[in-house]
């Protein structure tokens, strides 16, 4: 068995939708997880602001035009008008529920439980489509699975030994479908996994029942060799290895969630990333493959900030660095590349909520400069560091020409980072794609 993930444009329309349907039905009995609609968790985000700011007028209105796309959806969707109506009082369900809350005073609790309507919608859409199809889908609730622990990580042992039981308890089906991204928190509240957390749930879900694979199909055909927003000739990489995935997930390559890449890694479940447009693309195969000695793409991760601490009595001394990542630490705020010499220590980081307090607090141990808008570049592969290849020099050779603020590699056998002007940004990849592929 396997478990097969759907993302929003995945399910962005009726069309898209019956599409879906029908990779599901062929693929045989595994378990879905479905994204909300392209669109929907914007929206509901939107009609939280609103009551958040009291503006009801505000929310019932976006209320409205969502109620209005999905009714179109039904319409699309459904010849059987019986199963329609069904569907119908299903979404109407979230809609009223969603209405409910706009009396009274609006909390983050309710806030999160608004948010967890779209996934809800979509795997009512989905379930009822297969029932006109003839296929006996059954409706796993993440809400009655999927929770997080103090701290805020998923309870493997608690999503495992419920799946398990729901599955048992439900019998047969032919097709299991489950929501992405929501789910309860430690206290029972509705939760979810944050934005784009659906691939996470795909492979908790993968990992806990130790599944065959973990399938993500969006819109594009694998983790390619460079963005395709700003470099022409990418192409598709057929093979990663699971840190190699990692790094391009969190740096920059959109296509998958980066901390969906773990629990499949610790329990070696592979990660197969498929497009629904073209079904049989052979897409990327994430697994636990052998070390192979190639540069496989690039990436780069926007909006960064440099803090650069430079002190006189850094020199000899101990405990500088300790204070200064002290001080992130305090503010909870993730340091993701450092530069360091015997006089100073640059550091970037892309949550810049606390750089005020930050920086002020820096200034005890030393001179502070902030430089915004800046990007990481960062170049993933095998890059083994006694491998007598060459993969320094191409990258630094791709850069010629443009101010590089700080090399980065060695961290891990997999990445190369250089931080970068944003406005260098597509000349740069543009380069490297030229250089390395
Ligand atoms: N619907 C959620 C979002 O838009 C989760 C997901 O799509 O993965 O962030
Ligand atoms: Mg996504």
């Amino acid at each position: 068995m396997k478990v097969l993930k759907f993302g929003g444009t995945s399910v962005g329309t009726a069309e898209r939708i019956k599409n879906v349907a029908g990779l599901i039905t062929a693929a045989g009995r595994n378990i879905v997880v479905l994204s909300a609609m392209s669109g929907t968790t914007n929206t509901l985000v939107e009609i939280s602001q609103y009551l958040l700011k009291n503006n009801i007028p505000g929310a019932q209105e976006t209320l409205n035009a969502l109620r209005r796309k999905y009714q179109d959806v039904v319409d699309a969707l459904f010849d059987n008008p019986e199963i329609a109506a069904e569907c119908a009082d299903d979404l109407n369900a979230s809609f009223s529920f969603i209405a409910r809350l706009m009396e009274g005073d609006f909390t983050q609790a309710e806030e999160k439980e608004v948010l967890a309507q779209g996934e809800l919608m979509s795997t009512a859409l989905m379930h009822a489509y297969m029932r006109q199809q003839g296929i006996h889908s059954v409706v796993l609730p993440a809400l009655e699975y999927m929770r997080t622990a103090q701290g805020g990580e998923p309870d493997m042992k608690y999503i495992a030994t419920r799946l398990r039981r729901m599955m048992d308890l439900a019998g047969d089906a032919q097709v299991w479908i489950t929501q992405g991204y929501i789910c309860r928190n430690a206290y029972g509240e509705i939760d979810n996994l944050r934005r784009g957390g659906s691939d996470y749930s795909a492979s908790i879900i993968g990992a806990v029942l130790g599944l065959e694979e973990i399938q993500i199909w969006t819109d594009i055909d694998g983790m390619h060799t460079g963005d395709p927003r700003y470099v022409s000739d990418t192409r598709p990489v057929a093979r990663l290895h699971f840190e190699e995935a990692a790094e391009l997930a969190y740096f920059g390559a959109k296509i998958l969630h980066p901390s969906c890449v773990l629990p499949a890694k610790l329990h070696n479940i592979p990660v197969r990333l498929l497009n629904t447009m073209q079904p049989d693309a052979p897409g990327t195969l994430i697994a636990n493959f052998p070390p192979d000695g190639t540069i496989k793409a690039v990436a780069a991760k926007d909006n960064i900030t440099a803090i650069k601490i430079k002190s006189g009595r850094m020199l000899l001394a101990y405990g500088f660095l300790h204070k200064v990542f002290e001080t992130f630490d305090k503010y909870s705020t993730p340091i993701d590349m450092m530069a360091t010499s015997e006089v100073g220590v640059t550091v970037t980081i892309d949550d810049t909520r606390h750089l005020a307090a930050i920086t002020d607090e820096l200034k005890s141990f030393g001179t502070v400069t902030v430089e915004s808008d800046m990007v990481i570049i960062c170049i993933v592969g095998d890059l083994e560091w006694t491998h007598p290849g060459d993969f320094q020099a191409r990258a630094i050779n791709a850069l010629r020409g443009i101010p590089v603020r700080i090399i980065s590699y060695g961290g891990s056998n997999y990445n190369i980072s250089m931080l970068i002007r944003a406005t260098d940004k597509i000349r740069a990849l543009e380069s490297l794609n030229r250089h390395l592929f």
